[in-house]
């Protein structure tokens, strides 16, 4: 493994995101719009990860028929800037509790990169919509009401145990902003994390999680775009993490190329003051190692 040192002088260098969303899903840029915004700062890395298919029809997920554009348009630009950055293909996978990561089509996966497995969705009402973790807090709540005769205590065990068994059974490369369920949160308007149930669950899924290749990423896509103040996960989890040795990304999730790195600099100096020891970036050639 090649090792890097990232100098206190030099601010403008970041190493990568892999976490981005373009026009081909909810983001609002060009996939080559995103590729320049990573170079401009100083990236090595950037990989693209539209949000992939799922089992209904959701207006921010990628259309069936437009994977293969997607495929093809970011290996180009994987082409077109070789002399500048890695350029990767991913997508982030949506994990249902019906069909796993099952309604992806397999000769989708083949062609990727790279894969995040995130959790989204938790259950679906009576009349069979299904209801997410991160859309309003109104709506949560009618779901676990739904779904869970309104015990938040299960539905957020359930969430983490669904989260445990993406990453035993396909591995993702990388699991997406892993305590997404706080996001509802603020003022622990559901729960307290300091709970033991709460951070028992979190726990017995990073032992999973330490038992696979899997990542996690430090994601700051909510403060780019005002729902929280803090990254996912919690600084709590990330010492947890850090002491089981699992390795950690560091992603933007930008849906806007102005926020391709947004509060990276936080992060560097939030890593370095965890002394994160397994900080790590995606290269081209896999995983290289960040030594602060
Ligand atoms: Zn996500
Ligand atoms: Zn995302």
């Amino acid at each position: 493994m090649e090792f890097y040192t990232r100098g206190g002088m030099d601010i403008n260098m970041y190493y990568s995101t892999i976490h981005t969303h373009t026009n081909y899903c909810d983001g609002n840029n060009t996939p080559e719009e995103m590729v320049l915004a990573a170079i401009n700062k100083g990236m090595k890395t950037i990989g693209i990860s539209t949000h992939g298919p799922l089992p209904f029809d959701v207006k921010w997920a990628v259309d069936d028929d437009k994977i293969q554009t997607y495929i093809d348009e970011i290996n180009a630009l994987k082409e077109k800037y070789t002399d500048k950055i890695d350029v990767l293909l991913g997508m982030e996978l949506d994990y249902f509790i019906d069909t796993e990561f099952d309604h992806i089509d397999k000769s989708i996966l083949k062609q990727l990169d790279y894969t995040i497995g995130s959790i989204h969705y938790l259950g679906r009402f009576d009349d069979g919509r299904p209801w997410t973790v991160d859309g309003s807090y109104d709506k949560l709540l009618s779901g676990i009401n739904s779904s869970y005769d309104g015990d938040v205590k299960k539905a957020i065990s359930d969430y983490y145990y669904h989260l445990s068994k993406m990453v035993e059974k396909y591995k993702p490369t990388v699991v997406g902003h892993m305590d997404l369920v706080k996001k509802n949160n603020k003022n622990n308007l559901l729960f307290n994390e300091n709970e033991d149930w709460y951070k028992d669950s979190v726990c017995k899924c990073l032992d999973i999680i330490k038992d696979s290749d899997s990542v996690i990423e430090i994601n700051t896509g909510a403060i780019a775009r005002g729902y929280m103040t803090e990254q996912y996960p919690s600084r709590w989890i990330l010492e947890e993490i850090n002491s089981r040795q699992i390795p950690i990304t560091i992603n933007s999730d930008a849906h806007l190329n102005d926020n391709i790195a947004c509060k990276f600099d936080e992060m560097y100096e939030l890593a370095k003051e965890l002394k994160i020891e397994n900080l790590v970036y995606l290269t081209k050639t896999g995983w290289q190692k960040i030594v602060l």
